[in-house]
């Protein structure tokens, strides 16, 4: 893999077209959201029909009148019209689905919706139900990921249930530790420990933490890495064989959530290095689908796996603009049942991409800031690429994720994408709720960011008012 190959040579042996015989005529869409018209626009170019269920929330939201078909589910809880397996199986079964699409968040990475459909014939896509249930429990994970070779920071090999186990562990580990639910996600519950005296408090936190939000309260400590860089591997498996696409860099996070993401990061070096190893992880699995295999990179580059997440990422754009590849369209693929429709050698990395996440959200506490826009204009331009489900007289409802518009600048360097980022922000307009757009362009100009001087606490290090 190499960068800044011309685009006339890139992946030019690489058939994008659909195959002749594509498994699916139609696919349910289990999500909403910028995710949910992703979808569409996949299905779309490789004609199939995208079906789509809804909230009474999303009753008139651009996903649902751009599908082919919307069924609702209605709830009290706006939530659960897309927390619940039994309502999408039998909406599938309804409309003669072949397939569903659970995108990413509510039952992406749920092995009894995988498992429900299976026993109904239709297609889950995504992996199966025995390998989201291994990933789905980071410390299982972590184990298999320690068997097939990758470096995984110090810490319990079991859950923990018991304070007093958990701080001996740490003692042996050495502080400052991480203290982390085996079912997490989302940043939810974790505790960073400096010293013995704050363990025990911390511990009982994030056990009840992981209770609440994920029904399980199965800890496990791990050692935490100071001055880290969050560094990404994108992944597409087909049970046998696997690929990876490069890495993304997504060190600027909120409360352990990403808002800026961009790449390539790595010299070819280190990407082709790990990128053998994330390959095997996927492959000791029989990984089937898109994946994602997250790291943390330390100040002298040793990388600590951290979790496979097993679904399209919000980020995925960032390597899509990067390699020209579909990667929506190539985990519907194989799905379908094909293998593979690319080798290694095909995937090249063109320029340097940068993604900022548009969350309704006042930037100074990262609240969340919903409600009706009065006027949506959204940016466009060379190198632009926009994800979005926002348009003029949209309201959000306030009980989803705050995330309103995914923009991605692509340039030939670094320098380019961060100035033709900062002229799409410019030109944005989201009248009617907050947005992060004045912290993105602050994060823009700000030196370090310029000079790639970046961890994971690079907006608690940084005073942006
Ligand atoms: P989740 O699944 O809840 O998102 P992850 O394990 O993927 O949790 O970690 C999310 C973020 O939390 C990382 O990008 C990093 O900022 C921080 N983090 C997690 N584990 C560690 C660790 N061992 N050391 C330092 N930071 C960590």
């Amino acid at each position: 893999m190499c960068i800044d190959t011309p685009p006339d040579q890139m992946n030019s042996n690489v058939d994008y077209s659909p195959p002749r015989t594509m498994g699916f005529t139609r696919v349910l869409i289990a999500n909403r959201g910028e995710i949910a018209l992703r979808i569409i626009r996949s299905l779309r170019t490789l004609g199939i029909e995208a079906a789509i269920i809804y909230g009474r929330e999303d009753r008139s939201s651009l996903p649902v009148r751009m599908s082919d078909l919307a069924i609702p589910v209605y709830r009290d809880d706006p939530l659960l019209s897309y927390l619940d397996v039994e309502a999408v199986v039998s909406a599938a079964k309804e409309i003669d689905a072949d397939a569903v699409h659970p995108g990413y968040g509510f039952l992406a990475e749920n092995p009894l919706l995988a498992r429900r459909l299976k026993e109904e014939g239709i297609t889950f896509i995504g992996p199966s139900a025995d390998v989201l249930e291994l990933l789905g429990d980071k410390i299982q994970a972590r184990s298999a990921m320690v068997a097939a070779g990758l470096p995984v920071a110090g810490g319990s090999d079991h859950p923990i249930h018991d304070a007093a186990e958990a701080s001996l562990i740490a003692e042996d580990i050495g502080y400052p530790v991480i203290i982390k639910a085996a079912a997490g996600g989302g940043g939810i519950g974790m505790q960073v420990v400096n010293s013995r005296d704050e363990f025990d408090s911390a511990f009982r936190l994030c056990s009840s933490r992981a209770r609440s939000a994920f029904g399980d309260d199965r800890i496990f400590v791990e050692k935490y890495i100071q001055n880290a860089q969050h560094i990404e591997f994108q992944v597409l498996g087909d049970g046998k064989d696997a690929v990876h696409f490069g890495e993304r860099f997504c060190s600027i996070q909120r409360r352990h959530q990403k808002i800026l993401e961009e790449g390539p990061w790595l010299n070819s070096k280190d990407r082709s290095e790990m990128g053998r190893k994330v390959v095997e992880g996927a492959k000791s699995v029989g990984y089937s689908g898109l994946a994602t295999f997250e790291f943390l990179r330390d100040s002298d580059g040793e990388f600590y796996f951290l979790e496979v997440n097993p679904r399209v990422q919000v980020e995925h754009t960032v390597t899509e603009v990067l390699t020209g590849f579909d990667l929506v369209s190539l985990g519907i693929r194989v799905a379908a049942g094909e293998s593979l429709p690319l080798t290694q050698e095909d995937i090249v990395l063109r320029g340097h991409a940068i993604q900022a996440r548009i969350n309704a959200e006042r930037p100074g506490d990262f609240t969340p800031a919903p409600g009706r826009l009065w006027e949506c204009i959204l940016p466009s331009g060379p190198g632009l690429r926009v994800d979005s489900h926002a348009c003029s007289g949209y309201t959000m409802p306030r009980d989803f994720d705050s995330l309103l518009a995914k923009i991605i600048a692509h340039g030939r360097d670094r320098g380019e994408a961060i100035s033709r980022l900062d002229a799409a922000l410019r030109e944005t307009v989201l009248d009617g709720v907050e947005t992060l757009i004045p912290l993105h362009r602050k994060i823009l100009k700000e030196p370090d960011f310029i000079n790639r001087d970046i961890t994971i606490s690079y907006l608690d290090d940084h005073n942006f008012g």
